[in-house]
């Protein structure tokens, strides 16, 4: 066993940087990190925990801005006409916040996007400069959907893939310390660790559905559910906490809600809290009923992101079927029906897919149109691990050592859609306008 400088075992949790052309906080919160610190909440050892992503200005409903600093745009992302920044803390606070936190025994970091993985080897390197030889553990999504990559690409001595209980324990002890289980799990709001103005929910992890273009899948194998009672109890402690904005984080929100989501929502109205939902997942419309849409109303749902991604039925079909054009439509006459505003109903559709012509996202945009709702287009962004991305391999459009910088959703599209991009700017144009009408 290794000696330590101090009688517990000091942990250091870290949301590294992004580096891109654009970020928001849009309700980002690093959800599987702040769990890393309820696991560790067992065990006699300090958690500490630095976010580099601390939000600057704070928008609406728990939204808000990051710090940002124009950085070196790596060689491949050249010809990309915009600014490349570093989104975050400057790097003076974070190794400011690094030297005051020592000394720590093991450090682990988190990740989400693949393409952001230049923010991460840089958080990293921070960590070497400022602690040299320590371990360093990095987790999270890209971790998970590229570790090889993630080992090359970064200086961590382990890359962990998946579930935190599958074996993060066996990992701390394969370093060479020793932990001791003290007590029960604590969450991690009671561990002083949210740090935002909104809190995550997570009330189901996985999906039922297999879309070419998602991971889901990929990351979690199984669909699960957490029991209503135990969903209830974590929004109670968070709003005697102060908290009032909520983002649900699920993939597969409303999967199966006479025993899920409707019993949720009673609860929170016969207790009369006064909270604002967000789901900022986009949800699937397709299990929508009228009562369901009722009870969200009354709830306090105020930004709902639907998904649609397409109006081609046949490309609807082909990536995975989970919502037909009908079912939609019928989805949004339900919320309208409930009393939801077109300024409160956002709907995902997708630009740029492999094949996706331009005019079937004007016509996908004429559609919402014609049905009242905000329109908000996503780019497409091929992720590793997915149905899409493996076809892109084998039609030969990207190759397997494509850099995921080329995979960034502002990147991939420009260089790859085919568009008149004239012609996509003006349609940008128009729906912002349309959006704000
Ligand atoms: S329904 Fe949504 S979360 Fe589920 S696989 Fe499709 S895109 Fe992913």
């Amino acid at each position: 066993m290794r000696a330590l400088p101090f009688d517990k075992l000091r942990t250091l949790l870290i949301n590294p940087w992004i580096h891109d052309f654009s970020a928001i906080n849009l309700w980002s919160a690093p959800l599987g990190l702040l769990r890393v610190s309820e696991y560790l909440s067992q065990f006699e050892c300090e958690v500490l925990y630095i976010d580099c992503l601390k939000t600057i200005k704070h928008k609406s409903y728990g939204t808000g801005k990051y710090f940002r600093q124009p950085i070196q745009k790596p060689l491949v992302l050249k010809q990309i006409p915009k600014k490349f920044c570093r989104y975050g803390i400057t790097p003076e606070e974070f190794q400011s916040r690094l030297k005051s936190v020592m000394p720590v025994d093991i450090v682990f970091v988190t990740s989400i996007m693949t393409y952001w993985y230049k923010g991460v080897a840089e958080t990293i390197s921070h960590v070497r400069k400022v602690f040299g030889e320590i371990p360093v553990v990095l987790g999270g999504i890209y971790a998970t959907l590229c570790p090889d990559h993630a080992l090359s690409h970064t200086e961590a001595d382990f890359i962990y893939k998946g579930k935190i209980e599958n074996g993060l324990e066996a990992v701390i002890r394969d370093f060479g310390f020793e932990l001791k289980k003290i007590s029960g799990k604590r969450p991690y709001y009671k561990l002083g660790f949210l740090q935002s103005q909104f809190a995550p929910l997570l009330t189901t992890s996985g999906c039922i559905f297999s879309c070419t273009y998602c991971a889901s899948r990929f990351l979690n194998e199984d669909f699960m559910r957490r029991s209503p009672d135990d969903i209830l109890k974590e929004i109670e402690e968070l709003y005697n906490l102060g908290i009032r904005d909520f983002a649900f984080y699920d993939d597969a929100l409303l999967t199966n809600s006479e025993n899920h989501l409707k019993p949720i929502l009673r609860m929170v109205i016969q207790k009369g809290l006064s909270v604002r939902f967000h789901t900022p997942n986009g949800i699937h419309v397709r299990f929508l009923d009228e009562e369901l849409a009722m009870l969200m109303k009354a709830s306090g749902f105020k930004t709902l992101r639907l998904s649609l991604e397409t109006v081609s039925p046949e490309r609807q079909r082909l990536t995975g079927g989970k919502v037909r054009t009908d079912e939609f439509t019928n989805a949004v006459t339900l919320l309208k029906k409930a009393g939801f505003t077109k300024k409160e109903m956002g709907v995902y559709l997708m630009y740029g897919l492999p094949n996706q012509s331009l005019d079937e996202v004007k016509e996908g945009v004429e559609f919402l149109k014609s049905l009242g709702v905000r329109i908000n287009l996503t780019e497409f962004s091929p992720i590793p691990n997915t149905k899409m991305w493996n076809e892109l391999l084998e039609n030969g459009i990207i190759n397997k050592d494509i850099d995921l910088l080329l995979t960034n959703n502002s990147v991939y599209y420009y260089l790859y859609s085919g568009y008149d991009l004239k012609e996509l700017a003006k349609l940008k144009l128009e729906v912002k306008d349309y959006n704000i009408s």
